[in-house]
């Protein structure tokens, strides 16, 4: 169907979609029901209306912001997997979490930058070693203010909380030497847990999350742009323990929407074998995908 023209897919621009459902934050008591559509040109899940009141979604306990010092096993493995690439690198982080991965790399002597509108306590951290921080909304960013170019552009779920895709583009466009890659983490539509438990996914983070992105739709847009894929993965061991626990919370909050504490224990349940069937189909909650300029 054709719809209202101030509606637009969040990813591609096209205004025709249909309503796939309506979701609700069970975190959040005053949480509204939100709306969310499939756009049919790039299959691209995304809300009709942010909150004006977005930041009351992001609760103190926000996990990505939670201070503690030590480098997750994800920020580990991907410093590893970068290293791989390019030995000796300049990085953008865009969405920093808690700083520790952008705070290791600056101490093994890569020059950082990051763009983090709301981290503050992160980017006070962040500013005492002198990495360059551009706390402004992807979508409020100058050309001024991306005076420099890096070798990386790191965005650990991160381009799902933007209002829409091409600001996210634009950047990269803009700030990557040639020769230079693009990371994404993000969270899979495509995967098997979200057509299980769609509205109450638990990656679905309604209304944090601005819309999924099909993987499909980023490797056709990067193309556009002169990047090229050379990495899609949705069966390493960081998606396998991201589509673990979110087997096991959707059926959490399913039990808290209904009141019913099967729905707990069918998710313990699924959470024990479904992640590995995800893993060899490649379809587990969240994925890796890589370009190259
Ligand atoms: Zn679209």
């Amino acid at each position: 169907m054709k719809n209202n023209f101030s509606i637009k897919c969040r990813v591609c621009c096209s205004n025709d979609f249909n309503i796939l459902f309506h979701a609700k934050n069970y975190e959040i008591k005053s949480s509204l029901d939100i709306k969310y559509f499939l756009c049919k040109k790039c299959k691209t899940i995304f809300l009709e209306k942010i909150p004006v009141d977005i930041n009351e979604y992001y609760l103190n306990n926000y996990h990505p912001f939670n201070i503690d010092h030590s480098l997750s096993f994800k920020d580990k493995k991907n410093i590893k997997f970068i290293k791989k690439l390019k030995p000796n690198f300049s990085i953008l982080e865009i969405g920093v979490g808690n700083g520790n991965f952008l705070s290791k790399l600056y101490d093994l002597g890569h020059k950082c930058f990051c763009i983090e509108p709301y981290a503050s306590d992160t980017t006070n951290k962040l500013k005492n070693k002198n990495i360059k921080i551009i706390s402004k909304t992807l979508e409020n960013i100058s050309d001024e203010d991306l005076n420099f170019e890096v070798d990386i552009i790191y965005s650990w779920h991160s381009i799902e909380h933007l209002r829409y895709f091409s600001s996210f583009l634009k950047i990269c466009k803009k700030v990557i030497n040639k020769g230079g890659y693009v990371i994404i983490g993000t969270p899979n539509p495509e995967s098997l847990s979200f057509k299980y438990y769609r509205e109450n996914w638990y990656h679905l983070q309604p209304p944090l999350h601005s819309y999924l992105i099909n993987s499909k739709e980023i490797e056709r847009q990067f193309s556009e742009i002169g990047f090229k894929k050379i990495k899609f993965c949705s069966y390493d061991i960081i998606s396998m323990i991201a589509s673990k626990y979110g087997w096991e919370t959707s059926g959490y909050l399913l039990r808290k929407k209904t009141g019913k504490k099967i729905y707990s224990f069918i998710g313990k349940f699924l959470s024990f074998f479904m992640p590995l069937i995800e893993a060899i189909l490649n379809r587990s909650s969240q994925y890796t995908i890589v370009f190259k300029k």
